[in-house]
């Protein structure tokens, strides 16, 4: 999951950043308004959090442009008093929570895993696919009663296809939100990624196959579901 940090703090942003690539999230950072409109618009997010003092302008107006422009990407607003007039005008202009600074890094972590996970099931947090499980909140991967262990990336590559299971997932909507701007460029390291992801979830009792689909990206499905494109001599 990509996230976009906006806040022009700099240690606080160094703080969320840390915490963020830590629980497996890519992230980018932007400090002004006009950055953050900016990223917005040209990378796939799946959450924002968006600080309301900026120098060049204001977090409240900038959620209200997004929103005029039709942005659906969920944000949430970091307010610096415990004001109520600044939590009803972040509502009011499309923020979808909000948190009071100071805050505690595990709160806003919950706060973004509950506004990432609400447009799926708010009631089902942990991933099933076949025999396959995945908990976002403890970071952990099950195949049937064993532990899987994968690296940050292979976690956060097997959370995206897991919230979409049956979609086919394209290399570049794999890119933009498992890997941040800074990724390493190498234009296979999504193949190398799903190639090992792969490895480790053909073990004993591996009901779960990553699919490539030609021309189209990768589909993460249950094998008693698997169709016929692993057979048309893919890869
Ligand atoms: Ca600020």
């Amino acid at each position: 999951m990509r996230v976009l940090v906006v806040e022009d703090d700099i240690p606080l942003a160094t703080i969320l950043e840390r915490g963020l690539v830590e629980d497996g999230y890519a992230v980018d950072l932007a400090h002004r308004v006009v950055d953050a409109h900016h990223a917005a618009l040209s990378n796939e997010y799946d959450v924002v959090v968006l600080d309301l003092g900026l120098p060049d302008g204001n977090g409240l107006d900038l959620c209200a442009e997004l929103r005029a422009e039709g942005y659906v990407v969920p944000i949430l607003m970091l307010t610096a008093r415990d004001s109520l007039s600044d939590k009803v005008s972040g509502l009011d202009s499309g923020a979808d929570d909000y948190l009071t600074k100071p805050f505690d890094y595990p709160e806003l972590a919950a706060r973004l895993r509950a506004l990432i996970r609400r447009p799926a099931d708010s009631r089902s947090p942990v991933f099933e696919v076949g025999e396959l499980r995945l908990d976002p909140a403890s970071r952990r991967v099950w195949l049937g009663a064993i532990v899987v262990p994968l690296t940050s990336r292979e976690f956060s590559l097997l959370e995206y296809l897991m919230s979409r299971p049956t979609d086919v997932v394209s290399r570049t909507d794999l890119l933009e939100h498992v890997w941040d701007a800074n990724y390493d460029g190498m234009s296979n390291v999504v193949d190398v990624h799903i190639a090992n992801l792969r490895r480790k979830l053909a073990g004993p009792g591996g009901t779960a196959t990553i699919e490539t689909v030609r021309g189209a990206g990768y589909r993460l499905c249950a094998d008693d579901t698997s169709r016929d494109e692993q057979n048309e001599g893919v890869e």
